[in-house]
């Protein structure tokens, strides 16, 4: 989730400085060596704000990852115009603030309850309405990250990198005690004075109490991470005995990226530091002393990723005032086909979702 700041604040003429670059040699995934260039000369094309060329390599364990890359110390300079912290995009899905806000929510909480076991207030014959569009569905299914109802009001869940606790308020709504972490203080505080729970920090390292959660969720984070496979492990000890984990971030096998190449938004450079693809996911999952790796349906989204790419591929700013007048008709039909074809084939989608679990 991304929402987006004022104007450029660095012309990306401007190098990254230097002494703040960390060479690897290796994959952060898997830690070999053997490698191709898979893209050279990339740019912050999503945002302009970072500069610098970056180089993206294919891991011979299939991730792919920069190298060089920002130091942990130096990478908030490419988050100046990066806010997943605006309050309010993610809010209201599950209780509606007026009238019809309130029956739409009412629709699709039939279906939830029907699904994952909630008892919220709801329409009867509101889930046959939703199940009759696939793409809907899925969204609904993601709008609550597939959480299946708490059993008790003492289950916990953790959102790391939760910005301003959008899915806090959701998963506060849906019965569980909802933590979130972020390394971003303003984000962290935003939520805070929303009366959240949200502790600054980041994975790993995030001195959280371990086996205090039943559910960790991490939406759009993991690609961000310098050491993916340490957070993966601080996850699972912060995990319950049967707890789960839910991830979702762009996928390395999208049709999108065939399509665009280095343009394709999923990259974002500098602030991806690494990828997979469903099958480096399970694999990454499993090495981290995960069980029961289940790849769930994507997110529909190829119509967020076709346009930003096409965006990028014409040198436009994909947040800014410009009109993209390659987006027509066809294109919409394109992205509503691709997000159809990744409902059969997870493989393709434009960003993957996979839940795994700590062993009991
Ligand atoms: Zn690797």
């Amino acid at each position: 989730m991304v929402m987006i700041g004022p104007a450029p604040q660095i012309e990306s003429a401007d190098e990254w400085p230097p002494h703040e670059l960390e060479v690897l040699g290796a994959c952060p995934i898997c830690g070999g060596s053997q490698r191709r260039v898979l893209f050279s000369g990339l740019r912050d094309l999503a945002f302009a704000s970072a500069p610098g060329d970056w180089t993206m390599w294919r891991c011979a364990c299939g991730a792919a990852y920069l190298d060089p890359r920002p130091t942990l110390v130096s990478i908030g300079a490419a988050y100046a115009r990066y806010y997943t912290h605006a309050p309010g995009h993610e809010r209201g899905r599950v209780a509606g603030r007026n009238v019809l806000t309130r029956a739409i929510a009412n629709i699709k909480n039939d279906y939830l309850n029907r699904t994952f076991g909630y008892r919220l207030p709801a329409v009867p014959l509101g889930a046959a309405v939703v199940r009759r569009t696939s793409s809907s569905r899925r969204a609904l299914e993601h709008s609550i990250r597939h959480l299946p109802a708490p059993s008790s009001k003492a289950m916990r869940l953790l959102d790391a990198g939760c910005g301003s606790g959008e899915f806090l308020e959701i998963a506060s709504g849906l019965g569980f005690t909802s933590v979130g972490l972020d390394p971003d203080p303003k984000a962290a505080e935003a939520g805070q004075r929303a009366g959240l729970d949200i502790r600054p920090g980041i994975l790993p390292g995030s001195g959280l109490e371990r086996g205090s959660f039943e559910h960790v969720t991490l939406k759009d984070v993991l690609e961000h991470l310098h050491d993916p496979v340490e957070a993966l492990r601080e996850v699972w000890s912060l995990l319950k005995p049967s707890g789960r984990v839910w991830i979702s971030q762009p996928n390395l096998g999208a049709v999108g990226l065939a399509e665009f190449g280095p343009y394709w938004r999923g990259l974002e450079p500098p602030r991806h530091l690494s990828l997979t693809d469903v099958d480096g996911m399970r694999a990454l999952l499993q090495r981290c002393g995960f069980v029961n790796v289940q790849i769930l349906p994507p997110q529909p989204s190829a119509a967020f990723y076709f346009k930003q790419s096409l965006y990028q591929r014409h040198g436009l700013d994909p947040y800014g005032e410009e009109p993209l007048h390659e987006w027509n008709h066809a294109w919409e039909q394109r992205s509503r086909k691709a997000d159809a074809d990744a409902a059969r084939n997870y493989r393709i989608g434009e960003s993957l979702t996979v839940v795994a679990y700590r062993p009991a």
